[in-house]
């Protein structure tokens, strides 16, 4: 038995304006009463600190969906995690999969923008899976452990990684399509990666760190996937944009 506590994570991605951004955020917080899990949502920055007003007194997390690695200076266009804090982020999104296919991020890149989190005291949710072809190509294992060694080479050289690290496993072959990974498929790489885990760092860190299943999850298939021994929570696209689906999959435990 372990205590990690399960996270259900919503990613708005590039939706919702303020005023849809307040109206959702408010509608999960009223439908989460007595709550088991802990709930998360990342908006856009533009509906940051709407949102961090709509949720004082819940006990919503706010996360955002990405952030550069530098501090501060001349990176037109970027948004620095102590800029994120400003706004009342607690936990940061790094390395989606629409972050490393669109717009060319390296496992090099978010291997820094995951230092830059943690010496913040920004809690990093970092994204790995692998696309249709590699896994027909049965190359899941060995992309997964790529990703995991180069995106998180700084704190594997120094042999340390905050317990309250968050990974999320997203086959990219899942997101937005419809087609979920079985809970067998994604118990299988979620064991793998603690294993990772615990080779690298610790046995307390591969049982502390939380790992996220994220692809099409959705009410239907919640419950199946959580009761995976190593799956630790969600990180939920397209079915977080809808207070109903969001709600009833913090409550799946009760459906
Ligand atoms: C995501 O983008 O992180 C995601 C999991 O999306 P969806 O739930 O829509 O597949």
């Amino acid at each position: 038995m372990t205590d990690r506590k399960l996270l259900i994570a919503g990613n708005w991605k590039m939706n919702l304006n303020i005023k849809e951004s307040v109206e959702l955020v408010s509608a999960i917080a009223a439908g989460m009463t007595g709550s088991e899990v802990d709930v998360l949502v990342a908006p856009p920055f533009t509906a940051l600190t709407a949102v961090r007003q709509a949720i004082q007194g819940s006990s919503i997390f706010l996360g955002a969906q990405n952030m550069c690695n530098e501090l501060s200076g001349a990176y037109t266009g970027e948004i620095s995690g102590n800029m994120l804090q400003d706004a009342g982020c607690t936990h940061v999104i790094l390395g989606h999969s629409e972050r490393r296919s669109l717009f060319h991020e390296t496992s090099e890149l978010i291997d820094l923008k995951v230092k830059t989190a943690i010496s913040l005291g920004l809690i990093p949710i970092m994204c790995i899976g692998e696309t249709l072809e590699q896994r027909e190509a049965e190359q899941t294992f060995d992309v997964i452990r790529e990703q995991l060694d180069t995106s998180l080479n700084n704190l594997k050289t120094e042999h340390v990684m905050p317990g309250s690290t968050i990974l999320a496993y997203e086959p990219v072959w899942a997101i937005g399509t419809g087609r979920t990974a079985t809970p067998e498929q994604a118990q299988e790489v979620h064991r793998f990666v603690r294993e990772w885990i615990e080779e690298n760092f610790n046995v307390e860190t591969a049982n502390e760190t939380r790992i996220l299943y994220g692809g099409s999850a959705k009410p239907d298939n919640i419950k199946s996937l959580m009761s995976q021994a190593d799956i630790d929570g969600a990180l939920v696209g397209g079915a977080s944009l809808k207070a109903d689906s969001f709600v009833d999959m913090i409550n799946f435990n009760r459906i």
